[in-house]
């Protein structure tokens, strides 16, 4: 099968790939061409993943389609934006027909998902990777950043974490669990559900926002530094799944979800005056911490005393003290 037959038969076919809303031209052309509505700015992000280095070589091809484009849709959940296409560039080893059929299967589910049309992309051989590109579209000045986290503000998350971090060992085969405590932490790993509706929630509320995608502590020293505030976690509040307590205990369980990476819920900062409105149209938020002044973050035991965190996300070039 060429390049083009591939392109065609996989991609332009997929039901995403048809021309939905803000798409004015898709696959085929030199360019997609994307409709912005006045007043609304154009948001961006690009992610690649590589395999046995983001995924394991033999990762089930339609999960890993679901998981890489949740992955990447979850950069536009946490700016607030809402999903407008995606491009994909493809390198592949071989053209591998059931493999390409479930991968294109599983990326189609997650983009009707999340209302998102595949618009274009790049077809190429070579060891297995991806890169996703995600448009989105935010009203002008209303996107969530990473920089107006103000003193006294809450720190919040949408939802529960660890999970996925929890998952891994699973993941890798190097552990096993009954089905109705590796279920729920598998689905979390392999079909994360970016936070969109919440995000699209908290314009002109939230001060700073980002998606916890190498764990919550790295993630908040994002929110921190850019900022210029510090944000303190207590630790008594960080919300757990009861499948990864079942699984890990509540030590472990805690750790996963401090420093353990792939949560991609929300991480964001709130003044206390939006927390009941929030609550009381349905958001399920969960107040961990707040904002003071200072620099970086720090965890605090059930007493309010500062504990060292244990060691911080997932960097790929090691971190600055190594
Ligand atoms: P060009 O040579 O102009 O870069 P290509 O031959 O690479 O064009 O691709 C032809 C068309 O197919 C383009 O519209 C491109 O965006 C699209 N395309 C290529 N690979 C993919 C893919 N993996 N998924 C979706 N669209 C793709
Ligand atoms: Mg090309």
């Amino acid at each position: 099968m060429g390049e083009f037959e591939l392109i065609r038969h996989y991609f332009a076919a997929a039901s995403c790939a048809q021309v939905g809303e803000g798409v004015a031209l898709g696959i085929g052309d030199d360019c997609a061409l994307l409709d912005l509505p006045a007043g609304e700015q154009l948001a961006v992000s690009t992610d690649t993943l590589v395999s046995g280095v983001h995924f394991p070589d033999s990762a089930d091809p339609f999960l890993l389609g679901q998981r890489a484009l949740g992955v990447s849709v979850s950069d536009l959940a946490a700016m607030g934006a809402t999903p407008i296409g995606f491009t994909l560039a493809l390198t592949l080893p071989t053209a591998e027909p059931t493999w390409l059929q479930a991968f294109a299967a599983g990326l189609d589910q997650m983009a009707r998902q999340c209302a998102l049309s595949l618009i274009g992309g790049d077809t190429t051989r070579g060891p297995l990777s991806l890169t996703l590109t995600v448009f989105g579209r935010v009203p002008r000045g209303l996107a969530l950043t990473r920089t107006g986290a103000q003193i006294g503000d809450l720190l919040c998350v949408g939802g529960d974490l660890g999970a996925a971090a929890g998952a891994l060992p699973l993941v890798l085969g190097q552990r096993q669990a009954a089905a109705e405590i590796a279920e729920p932490l598998l689905a979390r790993y392999w079909s994360p559900q970016p936070q969109l509706a919440l995000g699209q929630a908290l314009r002109g509320k939230a001060t700073a926002a980002l998606d916890i995608s190498d764990g919550l502590l790295a993630d908040c020293g994002h929110i921190a530094a850019a900022s210029g505030v510090a944000l303190m976690v207590e630790q008594a509040r960080l919300p757990l799944s009861a499948a990864l307590l079942a699984l890990l205990g509540e030590d472990a369980a805690r750790h996963c979800a401090l420093s353990g990476g792939d949560d991609y819920r929300l991480a964001f900062t709130l003044p206390a005056e939006h927390l009941a409105e929030l609550q009381a149209a349905g958001w399920s938020l969960h107040v961990i911490g707040r904002a003071e002044a200072g620099h970086g973050v720090q965890l605090l035991d059930h007493r309010g005393q500062c504990i060292t965190p244990p060691a911080r996300g997932y960097q790929h070039f090691g971190n600055p003290s190594d």
